[in-house]
């Protein structure tokens, strides 16, 4: 039987992971995430995830989204390029997507019934990790079958009601890692569980997060995270390296914005415009 490892990640460990860039380097060397989401209401999302995945280094970020949401995207990330769909509210066509190194889905998705078709048909049309979020994760828990096209060693980041939905209601504390270590296996992905104390689980190992603050807490926090893991994920870092120091950049970001914010009056954002302090905190 094979044995957990459990590591605990903080600062020294953090930095083992990260990768300096070549002086000799060009936007293409750190690829190009899509960002795949939003809905009419829902735009921020999107915006969040895919600002934050430049924010972390990815050389080019393009945002898959429905027509209505065009200019706030556009407006809100100039660095970013769109690509929107025919249909105004919600994403439904599959064939607007491009090659890229890596794809963010799920954020402010929403759930209608075109969108699961869509996301399926995106997820069949892809060979690379992914990172998968927010709505993505709840059509997967309402669509069980289509667990099986999810590309190996894509990352997977519920909270603790989308994780439920993923994987049912569990027990206590051990049998919740149980259950999510036999899902993380089977299905070959790396899970992250969020909350205070964040846990990556790839395959036998465990990485559990020492950064974020109850500040964090806050709507958006999320979708943050995911633009942030899909953004090292376009700069090639492995599926479980990519989630782990995210993880742990996105909290440092958090701990740090703290300075000029309270835990009440921090707001996702804002998780985004201290990553550069993070990434400095962590050299
Ligand atoms: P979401 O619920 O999808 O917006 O994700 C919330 C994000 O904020 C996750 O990355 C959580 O780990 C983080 N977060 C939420 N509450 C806390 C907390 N009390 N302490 C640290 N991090 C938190
Ligand atoms: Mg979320």
């Amino acid at each position: 039987k094979a044995k957990t490892n459990m590591f605990l990640i903080s600062r020294e460990e953090a930095k083992t992971l990260y990768k300096t860039r070549s002086k000799f380097s060009h936007k293409g060397t750190y690829g190009h995430s899509l960002v795949i989401g939003g809905s009419y209401g829902k735009m921020g999302s999107i915006v969040l995830a895919g600002k934050a995945a430049l924010k972390i280094g990815a050389g080019k970020v393009t945002g898959i989204i429905p027509k209505c949401g065009y200019s706030i995207f556009q407006t809100a990330i100039p660095e970013a390029m769109a690509i929107t769909d025919e249909n105004e509210k919600h994403l439904e066509n599959a064939e607007l997507l491009i090659p890229a190194e890596t794809i963010c889905i799920g954020p402010g998705l929403g759930t209608e019934e075109k969108t699961v078709n869509f996301l399926k048909e995106v997820l069949s049309s892809q060979k690379k990790p992914l990172l998968i979020d927010a709505d993505g994760l709840n059509i997967l828990s309402e669509n069980k079958e289509l667990l099986k096209n999810i590309p190996q060693k894509s990352v997977l980041t519920p909270h603790p009601k989308e994780l439920e939905r993923l994987i049912g209601k569990w027990k206590n504390d051990f049998d919740k890692l149980k259950k999510a270590k036999e899902f993380s296996k089977k299905r070959k992905i790396v899970l992250v569980i969020k909350g205070a104390y964040t846990i990556t689980i790839a395959e036998e190992t465990l990485y559990v997060n020492t950064t974020g603050n109850a500040g964090m807490a806050t709507a958006g926090s999320g979708d943050v995270l995911s633009g942030i893991i899909s953004g090292l994920l376009a700069q090639n870092y492995d599926s479980a390296i990519a989630a782990v120091l995210g993880v742990y950049l996105h909290g440092k970001a958090g701990d740090l914005a703290l300075t000029d914010e309270s835990e009440e009056s921090l707001i996702a954002g804002e998780i985004i415009t201290h990553l550069g302090k993070a990434f400095k905190h962590l050299l």
